[in-house]
């Protein structure tokens, strides 16, 4: 399996058949501590996720870039208002673009640095 297709199915950069989530009952999907299948451990010190927050960051600021785009060609919006509608639409995409820069970061950490334990 391609990483791509691992990234996009959120699966274990080591063995890509274990899920890095697993659904809680809030609808936010809570991460496996260790890769079901392999063992893999994804949070590997203290503030490991703290990479994936300048993922997280650098998605966010292009998804509103994007919408902003949409609705200042589609609406016609003044560039400012524009703007605030792309932050409005972007709201709800938020967490999944926040889980998907923790995916993002692993395989990342996984591919420069693998853990052969
Ligand atoms: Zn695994």
């Amino acid at each position: 399996m391609s990483a791509m297709r691992g990234i996009l199915q959120q699966l274990c950069p080591r063995c890509r058949t274990g899920k890095i989530f697993r659904k809680s009952v809030w609808l936010f999907p809570r991460m496996y501590e260790r890769c079901p299948a392999c063992g893999l451990k994804f949070e590997r010190e203290d503030g490991y996720f703290l990479g994936a927050m300048y993922i997280g960051y650098g998605l966010g600021v292009g998804a509103i870039a994007v919408l902003a785009a949409l609705v200042w060609e589609l609406l016609k919006w003044p560039l400012l208002k524009s703007v605030v509608g792309g932050i409005v639409l972007f709201l709800p995409l938020a967490p999944v673009l926040t889980w998907m820069a923790r995916v993002l970061w692993i395989y990342m950490d996984q591919a420069i640095d693998p853990d052969r334990s």
